[in-house]
């Protein structure tokens, strides 16, 4: 089977902020140690709904490379890219558009949840219906095994998932399968060969799911095997068709929630946000003026941490006896706002001291970011390629 891959992606539309860091970059940081990563800039996402002004791209992806960087993002473990220098991503997009149902876009529900938040936008464009596809292309194109994911995301990665599965359907029957996969069962051993094709049968028959997974097991340790030839085995096992694309899994990813300064969502549109390297002092201004519990007009007023905001940002920065001094301090008034607020200040210098410290050689001498990125798109290119070959040969489009 393909290696293990997880691909990830976001758009450059603005500065990021702590929402960014502790929703979705904290994961990022952690998995990179675990499995290959590839993250990229989707800059072509960012022009479906900036399509009128792009020019927010260009310095916000720039920005944002510095921002993983800084959050912790290492290039050596991971590979970042640019999603437009990687140009195979439109190509497989356009392929995969011709076999996708348009009902499938359609019924996406972020779909119409965007179209009606983004009401000043127009967004009744060919470009936006087809973004969930573009995501798909992003991972599909990397035989990518896992996408990590918000609840609201689940239903893109089974719309993948439907699509990959189509794909190979449509497109996965290659002239004389049935006998090239019975030579590959040849060239996995007597013993293996024996092995594979009861377990096959017990699957195909049986619908044993256990006997399918051992045989994919068997298969990931058969070193003798060519790569066309462990697909075809894969694809033998479920039926009569290679595995050309791979059905990607959701990684569900447990975000901790850090609201903007007015508890709303944070966004920098709201005006609400942190930076992700704000300077000390903005900070220090931004959460001091923080609106707190209303019913605390005065110092003596006892209020409830449960309609504050600020309690929200010590359920992500304070450990539990902090968290206990906020409560019963609150409760009984027998602290202020102000003083409340300092452990949490205290907590995002804390978290973003180390940030500034990585952004700083980024910032002397972009051309390292530039270097990295060249690298990382040449990296991700060769696999994007890779997969087009056997795309474009499965299609039938490999003629010359
Ligand atoms: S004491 Fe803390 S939790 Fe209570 S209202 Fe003030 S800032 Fe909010």
């Amino acid at each position: 089977m393909y290696p293990d891959r997880v691909v990830s992606g976001m758009r450059p539309t603005g500065s990021m902020h702590l929402g960014h860091y502790h929703g979705a970059l904290k994961n990022w940081i952690k998995m990179q140690t675990e499995l290959p990563c590839l993250f990229f800039v989707a800059d072509w996402h960012a022009l479906t709904t900036h399509y009128d002004d792009p020019t927010v791209i260009e310095r916000s992806t720039w920005d944002m490379l510095i921002d993983w960087l800084a959050a912790g993002i290492d290039p050596s473990q991971s590979t970042l890219f640019i999603q437009s220098r990687v140009p195979e991503h439109a190509e497989l997009h356009l392929l995969l558009s011709m076999a996708t149902p348009l009902g499938w876009l359609e019924r996406v529900p972020t779909y119409k949840d965007q179209i009606e938040n983004l009401a000043n936008k127009d967004l009744a464009t060919y470009g936006f219906l087809g973004y969930p596809l573009l995501q798909a292309a992003d991972v599909l194109i990397y035989r990518a095994s896992q996408v990590p994911v918000g609840e609201d995301q689940v239903p893109h990665i089974e719309m993948m998932r439907e699509i990959a599965r189509r794909f190979n359907h449509l497109y996965g029957k290659e002239k004389g399968f049935e006998e090239k996969a019975q030579d590959a069962v040849k060239k996995l051993g007597s013993k293996r060969a024996k092995l594979y094709n009861e377990l096959r049968t017990e699957y195909q028959q049986d619908g044993k799911d256990e006997a399918l997974e051992q045989a994919k097991a068997m298969l990931d340790d058969a070193q003798s095997l060519s790569m066309g030839d462990r697909e075809r085995l894969f694809g033998y096992l479920e039926g009569s068709r290679k595995l050309i694309l791979v059905e990607p899994q959701s990684r569900l990813t447990e975000a901790a929630r850090l609201p903007g300064l007015d508890g709303r969502k944070m966004s920098k549109s709201y005006g609400n946000s942190i930076a992700l390297r704000e300077d000390k002092d903005s900070v220090t201004k931004k959460i001091k003026t923080m609106p707190t519990d209303p019913a605390r007009v005065r110092r003596s007023d006892a209020g409830d941490p449960a309609r504050c905001p600020v309690w929200q940002f010590h359920q992500v920065y304070s450990d539990q006896p902090t968290r206990e001094w906020v409560v019963n301090g609150c409760k009984s008034a027998g602290i202020g706002c102000i003083e409340c607020k300092q452990p949490v200040i205290d907590a995002i210098i804390k978290e973003q001291e180390p940030m500034h410290e990585r952004a700083q050689p980024y910032l002397d001498d972009p051309s390292l970011v530039r270097a990295i990125v060249a690298d990382g798109n040449d990296a991700a290119r060769r696999l994007a390629l890779e997969t087009m070959r056997d795309v474009r040969e499965a299609m039938g489009l490999a003629y010359s």
